[in-house]
Order: structure tokens, then sequence, then C-alpha cells
């Protein structure tokens, strides 16, 4: 490779590169010594090419699991590299993607039994989405489900089915004449909550009856949602959702129990559930899979970001025997599922998630995050009492400060303010790599973080938001 100085690097990037969620044309306008090339990564930490040093506090967004750089992650890539980097696995298998689908089946929950792969998690849900209408089609024709019921605020990726069940409008909005329709149930987004006239905490602290009890709630969200199976619980294929937390809409935690409630509305009316655990699996939210927070048993499970640990792309969509039987048939019956992706279960991502999954083992990853949630929760209830802030919501390791400009009236500062952004990057300067959702402030560090690190990126938080607002 040639080697080339930082400002050239940049001048060839702002020519050439067109780059996800950005407004290219800030990103070329801004200042000639900007952005940060990123050089390395070690444990919780990155370091650009001009060696500033930063935490992580967003696992490159929401990937990186042991740390970067993990000896045993990085071996395992480069042991299987000296055997075969990829195979199709249309017609062919191997053994990194067989011992991979034994571990993921072990901690899978419920009675999940089947993985299908792909490359990314906007794929591993369009998957779910397909599988569960072809299921319904091929189990029982007569009875018409195409109907998906998804949440509102959710974010289950970019690609177009994934787009059609999702329900933030500054992504989706614009597409809307290109969608298939989803009829969207509530989100429960406490503290914008539209029963209430007053902003009021929420999260998952408490039990939904203690949070009725304190907020006043007449649980008017679960009612619409059960109307809406009541309405097209028969037509519909299958629900999809984030459980327990929405991450991309800005950390928004559901009160406990709600993900049970929507399951149990699920079975009342043979609709399929999809969880999309994509942002919240392996370990984020303190438990493998969020939904054993509540002992959800999803009929699909999408998995994809932290699964290699954050090291390479791919994707899992676990099914049970029950969907996988109904595609069983003679070849000529066309019960097959026409669908799979070239780099399907890459044989390199697949070694990295068997060492990313092994060393949760080894290392008592589960374990060990008790007392760094604990801390962490700690650190966040102090922005409880910042003039600016309005709601801090946490599960795990996974955190969405919302900053708005009066606490009184939660009202928001306006988008030209930028003010998520401008508290991210003043965090920089304090060595703290962040990036907001609109005005939240999101951490979701590494589950490797020391305490002590931690410690420092609650410090650089602080000082940043005292920079900036
Ligand atoms: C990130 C994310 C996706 C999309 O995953 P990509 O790999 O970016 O396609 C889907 N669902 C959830 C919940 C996510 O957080």
């Amino acid at each position: 490779m040639v080697n080339k100085s930082i400002e050239e690097l940049l001048r060839s990037d702002k020519k050439r590169i067109w780059h996800p969620f950005t407004q290219m044309g800030d990103w070329v306008r801004d200042d000639p010594s900007r952005p940060i090339v990123i050089e390395k990564g070690r444990g919780a930490y990155l370091w650009d090419k001009r060696g500033n040093k930063y935490i992580d506090g967003i696992s490159s967004l929401w990937v990186t699991v042991h740390g970067h750089g993990k000896r045993e992650i990085d071996a395992a890539i480069s042991s299987q590299a000296k055997k075969i980097s990829h195979t199709t696995f249309l017609g062919l298998t191997h053994e990194p993607a067989i011992l991979l689908a034994e571990i993921l089946l072990k901690i899978a929950p419920g009675n999940l039994s089947r993985v299908f792969y792909s490359d990314n998690g906007s794929t591993s849900v369009e998957v779910a989405l397909k599988m569960a209408y072809q299921y319904h089609v091929q189990k029982n024709r007569s009875a018409k489900r195409d109907v998906f019921i998804s949440l509102e605020n959710a974010y289950h990726g970019d690609t177009i089915g994934s787009v059609s069940v999702g329900g933030m409008g500054l992504f989706h909005s614009k597409f809307s004449p290109l969608l298939f329709e989803a009829k969207h149930i509530p989100s429960p987004y406490c503290y914008r909550c539209r029963h209430r006239k007053l902003a009021v905490p929420g999260g998952r602290a408490e039990d939904f009856k203690d949070h009725t009890a304190k907020t006043g709630c007449g649980g008017e969200c679960l009612k619409e949602a059960a109307d809406t199976f009541k309405k097209y619980g028969k037509r519909t294929a299958a629900l999809v959702m984030e459980p327990l937390i929405q991450g991309a809409a800005g950390m928004l935690t559901f009160p406990t129990g709600y993900t049970k409630a929507l399951e149990r509305l699920c079975r009342q009316h043979g609709v399929l559930l999809i969880c999309d655990e994509v942002a919240t699996g392996f370990g984020r939210t303190g438990k493998m899979f969020a939904v054993e927070h509540e002992g959800v048993e999803p009929d699909f499970l999408c998995v994809a970001k932290g699964m290699t640990g954050g090291y390479l792309p791919l994707a899992a969509t676990i099914t049970t025997e029950r969907v996988y039987g109904a595609f069983l048939g003679r070849y000529e019956d066309f019960k097959t599922f026409f669908h799979g992706h070239t780099y399907t279960a890459n044989p390199l991502a697949c070694a990295a998630a068997i060492a990313n999954l092994e060393l949760f083992k080894t290392e008592n990853t589960l374990r060990t995050l008790g007392p760094k949630i604990k801390y962490f929760k700690k650190r966040l209830d102090e922005f409880n009492e910042h003039p600016n802030v309005g709601n801090v919501r946490q599960l795990g390791l996974m955190a969405g400060i919302e900053l708005v400009k009066n606490r009184e009236t939660a009202e928001d500062y306006p988008a030209n303010q930028k003010i998520g952004a401008r508290v991210c990057a003043a965090a920089r300067r304090y060595g703290l790599m962040i990036r907001p959702l609109g005005n939240v402030l999101v951490l979701m560090p590494p589950l490797a973080i020391k305490v002590k690190e931690l410690e420092k990126m609650f410090e650089a938080v602080r000082f940043s938001m005292e920079d900036t607002l």
C-alpha cells in the first residue's frame, strides 16, 4: 500500500467516497484536518492516525464485544484464512458454519433450532419477514396473512423490507410509496407519552404495575396494540420488534412486561414473533439475549452486530422446527426458501464468531458484567440532576441520555442546533468517541471495558456537556 499523509488521505476521501447516514455537503466542507482517520484499536480504545487515543464509547457502532485487537479472535481469523477465506454456502458446507450453528443453538432462547446465515442486520430481518410470509402461504393456503405488525420508532435496518416495518419517520417516510404496508402499534416511549400531559420518567427500573401507579399510566399503548391485533390479527404474518429496548430510536427502554405482553398477543392470534436482537444480542443488555429478561420465546431471532465480536460482517436468522418444516417438500413443490447472499456464512466471519462466543465462556463475560452494569447505572443516574437532561434510559451496557432545552416542559433543542452532535464532537477533545441519535447521547461501550475506563468515559461526557450546553 502506498503511504499517504493524513491530508492526502482526507482529500482523497472527500473527493471519492460517499459515507453512510452522512450529509456529504457538510462532510466535504469540514475543516481540512478533519474527519478523524482511525488507525488502530486495542481493548476499549481507538487511536487515530495522529496518535490521539479515544475510548470507543459506542463499540464502533454497537459491535465490539471483547475489545479491539483481541488475540483469540485475530488468531481464529488468520488461522481460518490459511485454510480458506471464502467458499459458497449454496450447495456446499464448511466446518466453521456448522460449529457456529451448534454454539448458537446452545445459547439461543426457547425452541429455536435452525440457523439461516446472512451477512448483516438488515438482511437477517429481511429473511425473517420473507420466511414468516412464506410459512403462512405454505402452511395454510386458504387464509391470507400478508400484513406485518411492527412498532412505532422501530429500526430494523435499511433494505426496503426492513424499512417497511421500520417506524422512524426521519429515515423511512421518503420511501413510503415503495414500501409494503405494516400496521404500527405504539412504542412505549414513556418520557414522551402521548397519553400523559407531562413528560414522565420512563424506563424499566419499575414494574409495569409500579410504572402504572407512579405515573398514572393506563397502559393505553398495550390496549392500542391489542386493538390492532383484534383488527388485523387474522391477516397478520408476524409481529417484528426489538425486544425490551429500541436502539436507533434513542435507546427507548420499555416498561417491564411490555415485550412479554406482545408475545402473548402473538400467541392468541396465531401471529409469528420476530425478535430483532441485532443490537441487543450477545450480552449488551446483561444477558446473552434481551428476550431472556422476560422469558420471551420468539419464532425468529435475528442477530448480527455483536456476533463476530465486531470483527467481520455476519448475521443469522434463527428459527424453529415448526417454521422450518413448512418449507420441506419435493423439489417440484417449490417450497424451497429461495433466498441467499453470495457471502452467506463466510468462513472467516464464522471463525471469528466462534472465537467470540468461546470467549464468553472462558472469560466468564456475562458474570463479570454485573458490577460494570451497576457502576454504569450509578454514574448515569447522576445525569438525572442535570438541568438539560430530560430522561436517562439504560439496559445493561446500553444507555441514552436525552438532552432537552427545557426540563420542565421537555422541550427539544431545535434540530439546527445539532446539540447531540456538538456534545459528541466535544467529547473527542476529552478522548471519547461517541455518536448521538438526534439529541440523545448514546453510550454503549464494549463489554470488555473496565470500570476505570467507564469512569474516564463519564468524566469525558460531563466535560463535553459542560462545554456545549
Ligand atoms: C443495526 C440494526 C439493524 C441493521 O443492521 P445492519 O447490519 O446495519 O444492516 C437492524 N436492527 C437493529 C435493531 C439494529 O440495531
